[in-house]
């Protein structure tokens, strides 16, 4: 992933969509992480204790059959199989290299992501290639999940059988819109005639968690389709599904298009318009039985239905990066791997860092990460914190709580700060009072 973040104050997303990422991903901003503190990962990696934290594996999949309008990531639409091989054959480097290190060897992943990009634009033989050459360094036997990101167009049942049996516990589609004219003005690659195939192959197949993506605010998005969108989510009724409210990064098509007109105003609806279609949507859902987990979220058996990667990452889990761009955490250090194809796969050919920038996070800056990632699931937890990193939340940040009070945003529950429905669909833009101020209003790039 790639980020050209503002921070944006909280006033502005209550209007119309104006160019710049809003989802706050993670803490430091990335312009805060530096390639002087690169060497502080290998360090880490050459500790003599392996670490104790839960550990995950991310890996990276940068290709994409079609480049979507509204895509900021760090995505290549133009490679061939040799490409894929040596992006394999790279990353395999990596995972070696890792699982080598004092700090990681012995130890097995909790839980194992791949994500991109489109994973599942990966043949079916090179998916089995990968991922048996990905167990062999390290296996994943103790894995509590295995998500896999997939557009529903490069799916057959016979790949999905393949992901099924390499253990993917939590099968991600990136469906995003169920109306073709609104798929192709986007530049999605896919229709609406695979959504269903895709889906129906993998529910007969029994993955035990199908999550499906989709994107309020869309260009040309109406009332009318969007609760269309609504009711066919619950015909097909998947475990998860998740709702983001579209954005407008810098570096997208749309953004590029918006320039060369002179306009400042993104051509989709605006945030309050945004807000009601989630609203609508989490709606219906609870009235279906779904529960609301998230900013993001609603899951139909909330007991069952766990989101590991993203539970184990926002309370400070240690996260294997591997492949081009991608992110990870060690011990307290934040990293980003090199963001372009052929300088990340020289690094691996010639057995050196992929790391590009990085940031050795003080214990207050891990704090804040955790609180403000936390807030994203609507909960947050005063004893969590007094007994992690021995901070008393309530007296930290009283005079925002008081606030946020005042204006309906927060009450109390059993001892836990809970959002209104109306402030957690808002709660990227609200997050930024937390930021110690060598970070507030910083570009996030
Ligand atoms: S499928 Fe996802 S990663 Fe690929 S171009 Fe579209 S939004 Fe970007």
């Amino acid at each position: 992933m790639s980020a050209d973040t503002i921070i944006k104050p909280d006033k502005e997303t209550k209007a119309e969509t104006k160019p710049g990422n809003y989802f706050v991903s993670n803490y430091p901003p990335f312009s805060f992480w530096k390639e002087e503190e690169v060497p502080m990962v290998e360090s880490m990696l050459n500790s003599p204790t392996p670490g104790t934290s839960p550990l995950g594996i991310y890996y990276h999949v940068p290709f994409c059959r079609k480049r979507c309008h509204f895509c900021y990531f760090r995505v290549y639409t133009d490679k061939n199989s040799q490409d894929v091989r040596r992006y394999m054959d790279a990353t395999i480097r990596e995972l070696e290299a890792y699982a080598n290190s004092p700090y990681i060897a012995g130890r097995k992943p909790k839980f194992v992501y791949f994500g991109g990009g489109t994973p599942s634009y990966l043949s079916a033989q090179q998916l089995t290639e990968l991922t048996d050459r990905m167990k062999a360094v390290i296996p994943w036997d103790e894995a509590e999940e295995v998500t896999f990101e997939c557009e529903p167009g490069t799916l057959s049942e016979k790949k999905l059988e393949v992901i099924k049996n390499f253990g993917v516990t939590r099968l991600s589609l990136g469906i995003e819109n169920f109306n073709d004219h609104i798929l192709e003005t986007n530049g999605r690659a896919h229709r609406s005639e695979e959504v269903f195939r895709a889906y129906e192959h993998a529910r007969n197949l029994g993955f035990q968690n199908i999550n499906i993506d989709l994107i309020a605010g869309m260009l040309e998005e109406t009332d009318d389709n969007w609760t269309e969108c609504i009711e066919k989510v619950l015909e097909i009724s998947p475990d998860c599904i998740t709702i983001y409210q579209m954005e407008v990064p810098f570096n997208t098509t749309i953004f590029k298009s918006m320039k060369d007109q002179g306009k400042l105003t993104a051509p989709v609806a605006d945030w309050p318009t945004k807000r009601r279609w989630v609203t609508q949507a989490y709606e219906a859902l609870e009235k279906a039985g779904y529960t609301v987990t998230s900013a993001y979220t609603a899951v139909k058996d909330p007991q069952n239905t766990k989101f590991i990667y993203r539970d184990r990452l926002w309370a400070g889990a240690d996260m294997v990066a591997l492949g081009v761009a991608s992110f990870g955490h060690l011990g307290g250090i934040h990293y980003q791997n090199q963001t372009h194809f052929d300088q990340y796969c020289e690094t691996q050919e010639e057995t050196t860092s992929a790391v590009r920038r990085a940031l050795l996070t003080t214990e207050d800056e891990r704090f804040v990460r955790e609180f403000i990632l936390q807030w994203k699931l609507g909960r947050v937890s005063p004893a969590y914190f007094s007994d992690k990193f021995g901070v008393d939340i309530k007296e930290r940040f009283s005079a925002i709580f008081t606030d946020w009070k005042n204006a309906g945003d927060l009450y109390e529950e059993e001892g836990d700060l809970m959002l209104t429905r109306d402030a957690l669909l808002r709660i990227d833009s609200m997050l930024h009072c937390f930021f110690l101020p060598q970070h507030q209003y910083t570009k996030y790039v």
